[in-house]
């Protein structure tokens, strides 16, 4: 049974399809999967290193092919696509460079002859990921845990399974052992099946709320541990004293690329009033610059969404919001997949574009009494991911980062990722943290050993 399919949302045309994993296959996955962690966990970590550089020299050399079928999954932009390629080439090298470090034993003195924590594999995690960055989703996840020693088991968003597949044989193109890393074409209820078995010891899942709820209670059924990186609603916060031109064209980088759809994205404008006319004009200016079209021409700024039903999705919430008052100054159309980069003004903080996630190329900016109150709009929020805010009183933003109880801060940046910063959210865009340090450690046994002659 073909359940799966790959439809190019740029022009519609079926890529291909894939057949679900029966449940016998599936049990001999993870089978697979137990066998191949008893072997990975022993092999010296040099020799992972090793794997996992070469893991990011098959990416750099294939990586036309890669971000071309990216882009005919889901629609990115092709340069775009290269650049997560070459992210993820980065993640790998990075954590081949650090690994070792990061999980070297820490001895601790105490009334013991020795005593210290030994940092080890838990054995095979699942990993449940969405479409909008179908490689560097997957190996944020991938590269530490298999250097950690765990092996990795990926259920794909069913849009992207060419992308899940391809990743599968970077590694073991790589020279991984066969079934450290697979890529298996399942549905839902498998995931809660999979969360059953025992030889699963804990999962990650990117993707919405509401899946991060389903898996998360899935797994704490089974007393497994979930790291889960959910949606968000990040507030760019505009003060008066920021520098009006490279913050406009900033923020509609921030918007606008993945056509917006990126958990990270900046999805709620929040301009203090002195500037923010001028603002607005700035952003449309550069909005206009946008070169919109067919995501494989590498000139193309904005494509497709990645399916008629997200573009439907975000109309409906534009049209609520309408009808409260909001007003279209830019865009505000869609023809299936393609929804025109739209910015909206005469927002209120309670309206469903303010509200909850925008997940495409929309655009509410509001208007700010002064900095208090600006903070207080880019908090109104039950999301935690991340904020920007753009000033040059760099001190005021430090004495007030309490206020934001985001994951992240970034100031006259667009929040970003980085192998070497951690990166996660808190309320309803999750908890855990991936990438630096604290990404390797989420599933890893800290082992305490204590030690008398
Ligand atoms: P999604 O619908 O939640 O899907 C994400 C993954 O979860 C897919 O593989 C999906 O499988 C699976 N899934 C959904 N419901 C499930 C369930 N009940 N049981 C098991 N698996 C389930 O999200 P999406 O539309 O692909 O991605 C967009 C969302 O991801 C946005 O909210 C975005 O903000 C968030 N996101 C967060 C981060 C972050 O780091 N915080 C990064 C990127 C995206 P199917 O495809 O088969 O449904």
């Amino acid at each position: 049974m073909s359940k799966f399919k790959s439809i190019n949302p740029y022009d519609q045309q079926l890529l291909e399809t894939f057949d679900q994993l029966t449940d016998g296959e599936l049990e001999q996955a993870v089978h697979n999967s137990e066998q191949a962690f008893l072997e990975w966990r022993e092999i010296p970590m040099q020799q992972k290193a090793k794997c996992m550089h070469a893991a990011a020299e098959v990416l750099k050399n294939n990586k036309q092919k890669y971000a071309r079928d990216i882009t005919l999954e889901m629609g990115k932009p092709i340069s775009e696509a290269i650049a997560e390629i070459e992210k993820c080439a980065w993640v790998c090298e990075y954590y081949a460079e650090n690994a070792a470090d990061f999980l070297a034993d820490n001895t601790i003195e105490t009334d013991a002859d020795l005593s210290f924590v030994s940092y080890e594999s838990l054995g095979p995690v699942l990993a449940v990921m969405p479409w909008n960055y179908p490689f560097w989703q997957v190996f944020r996840f991938a590269a530490p845990n298999l250097m950690a020693g765990n092996t990795g088991i990926l259920k794909h968003a069913s849009n992207v399974m060419r992308s899940g597949l391809n990743i599968e044989a970077v590694f073991r193109q790589a020279g991984f052992p066969a079934h450290v890393f697979q890529s298996l074409r399942i549905d839902h209820d498998q995931v809660a099946e999979l969360l059953k078995n025992p030889a699963i010891k804990a999962v990650t899942l990117t993707g919405s709320e509401q899946a991060g709820r389903s898996v998360a209670a899935d797994a704490g059924q089974q007393l497994k541990k979930s790291v889960l990186e959910l949606g968000g609603s990040n507030a760019f916060v505009v003060l008066a004293d920021a520098n009006l031109e490279d913050t406009a064209e900033l923020a509609v980088q921030a918007r606008f690329q993945n056509t917006g759809q990126s958990c990270i994205a900046a999805k709620r404008f929040v301009v203090e009033t002195q500037i923010y006319d001028a603002f607005v004009e700035r952003f449309i200016h550069h909005v206009k610059q946008l070169k919109v079209g067919d995501p494989t021409d590498e000139s193309t700024d904005l494509g497709p969404m990645a399916r008629a039903d997200l573009a439907e999705d975000l109309m409906q919430l534009l049209q609520q919001s309408i009808n409260q008052g909001a007003q279209v100054i830019l865009g505000g159309q869609h023809e299936g997949p393609m929804f025109e980069p739209t910015v909206v003004t005469e927002v209120n903080p309670d309206m469903p574009i303010m509200q909850a996630e925008t997940f495409g190329p929309l655009a509410p900016i509001i208007r700010a009494n002064d900095r208090e109150h600006a903070i207080e709009l880019a908090t109104d929020t039950d999301f935690g991911l991340g904020v920007t805010v753009c000033t040059q009183d760099i001190d005021f933003v430090k004495q007030k980062l309490h206020r934001f109880p985001d994951g992240a801060v970034f100031v006259n940046e667009l929040v970003k990722s980085d192998p070497r910063l951690p990166f996660g959210g808190t309320g309803i865009s999750g908890y855990g943290r991936e990438l630096a340090k604290d990404g390797i450690m989420e599933f890893i046994n800290k082992k305490t050993v204590y030690i008398k002659h």
